[in-house]
């Protein structure tokens, strides 16, 4: 029988992508559930000061309410003429959690006046699975880019719009959801978790 692994986002667009990309990677003998197939258990706030401590404290948090071995991820874009800023405050850059107009508009304001050759950052997702016997694995997938001058594209979420991944003229949002998860941040943290992920089913 398949090990079931509990994937626990509550934010519906970040959790299409992790479930696209676990299901392309395909891990034998482990069924991937979300948090729609579980007994609800209260979400802590994240206060953590690093993406690690978020991911492991929500990994930890769904595998001891459930029993069930846990990943969680915990992402955001770092702007280097923000010295490393939005970070860990992504969601709520702009105030609100998850109000990715008013994030985006508020990060273009204030760089306003940051020429070209300045517009570099990244975004970073960090991805934890704690097992409920305490066993505990974290990683980290960067993705490189810059900052555009205004909103490019229909697809992704987030910042994707305002986001030029290194070596594309495209931005995030033109790419297809098969281009991202190829060179994502998400996706290269997840395919760092493959071999930890697979090692449950054994
Ligand atoms: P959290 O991981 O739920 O704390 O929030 C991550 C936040 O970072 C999202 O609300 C987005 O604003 C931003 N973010 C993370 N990954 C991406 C991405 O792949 N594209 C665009 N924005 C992202």
């Amino acid at each position: 029988m398949a090990r079931r692994v509990l994937l626990a986002s509550r934010n519906a667009k970040k959790l299409t992508e992790l479930r696209r990309i676990l299901d392309e990677a395909g891990v034998a003998g482990v069924e991937i559930v979300g948090l729609a197939d579980v007994p609800e258990y209260p979400e802590e706030p994240e206060t953590g000061a690093t993406f690690e401590e978020n991911a492991l404290a929500k990994a930890r948090d769904g595998a001891v309410a459930t029993g069930l071995p846990c990943v969680a991820d915990d992402s955001g874009i770092e702007v280097d003429a923000l010295n490393g800023m939005p970070g860990v405050l992504s969601a709520r850059w702009s105030g609100g959690h998850g109000d990715d107009a008013a994030n985006n508009a508020l990060l273009l304001g204030q760089l306003n006046d940051v020429p070209d050759e300045r517009r570099g950052g990244r975004f970073v997702s960090t991805c934890a699975l704690v097992s409920p016997d305490g066993a505990e694995t974290v990683v980290r997938g960067e993705w490189p880019g810059r900052i555009a001058r205004e909103p490019l594209g229909e697809h992704g979420f987030g910042y994707d719009p305002l986001f030029v991944p290194e070596g594309d003229g495209r931005s995030a949002a033109q790419l297809t959801p098969a281009e991202k998860d190829a060179v994502s941040h998400r996706g290269r943290a997840l395919r760092l978790l493959l071999p930890a992920l697979a090692a449950l089913a054994e």
